[in-house]
Parts: structure tokens; sequence; C-alpha cells
């Protein structure tokens, strides 16, 4: 069995996780995982190889844990990519995912903000495994309603509630979040949002990663091409694309 070197949680980095090889049982525990849930796969996977409740831990966390995984184990780090250059061109590279590890940096303080937003205190927290496990079962939702019906107002309202939900699980202790929410005047809920981002922002941690709709793509180094143009291209990095088929 290949001995994958303990880490230190980007956003808490003296906890170190050991982490070992996946076995035959980890990948058949992930076949019963839909194709469609990458955050219940990375789960399954993490809390297989760490023996830890991966859900606790921050979605950055989780990125970066599966790449370490696929760097210590898999002897070809290259990934394809595709994308449309600003240029006007398509352009394909072989990323070394190794590369993106250059960009790691662990957490500035604690994995927590307060922020005051017109004398109302809030304690903001980067969104968890568990929280994404969630937004990424409300896109599910969505984009099943939009295929049936289209985007009418049903998947209008319901992308409304997913980013109301994003914002929510952003803020700790949060059980009453959502009525307080809906009742706040859309000047102060603005207001809320921005002083989010920037907390969300400081804490930064682990290697480039965007959040969109339920889910977390990983950022490339920047990439120039002939023109001279220099793209960050989003990298779809899942667990169910790398683990070992028998
Ligand atoms: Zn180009």
């Amino acid at each position: 069995m290949i001995r994958v070197s303990s880490f230190s949680l980007p956003s808490n980095p003296s906890h170190i996780v050991k982490i070992r090889e996946a076995t035959v049982a980890d990948c058949i525990s992930l076949a019963d995982v839909n194709d469609a849930r990458e955050e219940a796969a990375t789960t399954v996977f993490l809390d297989a190889v760490c023996g830890e409740d991966s859900r606790l831990w921050t979605a950055d966390d989780r990125r970066f844990a599966l790449l370490w995984y696929y760097i210590h184990t898999e002897q070809d780090h290259f990934y394809k990519i595709e994308y449309e250059c600003d240029c006007g061109e398509t352009h394909k590279f072989k990323l070394d995912l190794k590369d993106v590890l250059d960009a790691y940096r662990p957490i500035d303080g604690p994995a927590e903000r307060k922020i005051v937003v017109r004398g109302d205190e809030y304690v903001v927290v980067p969104l968890s495994g568990a929280a994404m496990e969630s937004l990424e079962l409300e896109r599910i939702g969505i984009d099943a309603i939009s295929c049936e019906k289209g985007d009418g107002p049903e998947v209008a309202k319901a992308r409304l509630q997913m980013h109301l939900n994003e914002l929510i699980y952003k803020i700790s202790g949060n059980t009453h979040m959502e009525s307080r929410i809906v009742e706040m005047s859309v000047g102060y809920a603005r207001e809320l949002i921005t002083a989010v981002d920037d907390a969300i922002s400081e804490m930064a941690h682990g290697i480039d990663t965007v959040y969109e709709n339920g889910r977390i793509y990983i950022l490339s180094p920047p990439h120039k091409c002939e023109k001279e143009v220099v793209t960050r291209c989003r990298v779809r990095f899942r667990c169910l694309d790398f683990i070992p088929e028998l």
C-alpha cells in the first residue's frame, strides 16, 4: 500500500490529518454514490481514507485533501484542459496538478471572523463540507426543475433560496437566520452580503478555488497563450474521476 504523507488542515494548521491509500472496499462504497453528487462522494472518500468526519471540514480543506491524495498516489498528475480564450481561440494544454499546490496557503488566523453590520454582530465561517452537500442537492433539484419545465419562476425562486441558504451557511449560530434575513431591508441585506464576502476572502485557505452554484472549482495557475492572454482555468476536480477502476 502506498504511504500518503499526513497533512495540516488548511483551515486549522495545528490539526494534522493522517491519510491512507483507498481500498477496494472504499471503491465499492463510492460506486453507491450518484454520479451527480460530487460532494457526497467526497465525504464518503475522505471519511474512509482519513478516518475523520470531513463534513466538518471546510469546502477548501476537502478540495485540498483530494488533490493531496491524488498527487501522492498517482504517477501522472496531468489534467487535460481545453478552454475558450479571450483572444477568440480555443486552446488546449496539460496542467500539472502539482503546480496548483504552489498557491497553497494556510488560513491567516482562526476559521471564523466577527463582523458588524449596522450595529449587529455576526460570526462568519467558511462553507463546510456539510453545507456543500446541502447546496449540491439544491443545485441538482434546480437542474431537474429547469430540465422539466424550463427556467420559469419556480427555478428563479429556487435559485434565490439557494443563494439565501449559502449566506446562512456562512453565518455561524444560524438557527433563526432565515427568518431574520427575510425581514431585513434589501439595503441591509446587501451590506451583510458584502461584509460576509469580505470576511470569507480574509479567511482564504488551501489552494485557489472558486465557488459557483453548489460546486467548487480548482483554479489553474495563470496560463499564457501565444497571444499573451493570461487565463486562469477552472478545473472540475472530482474524486469520482480519479478513483481507480478495478
Ligand atoms: Zn488565447
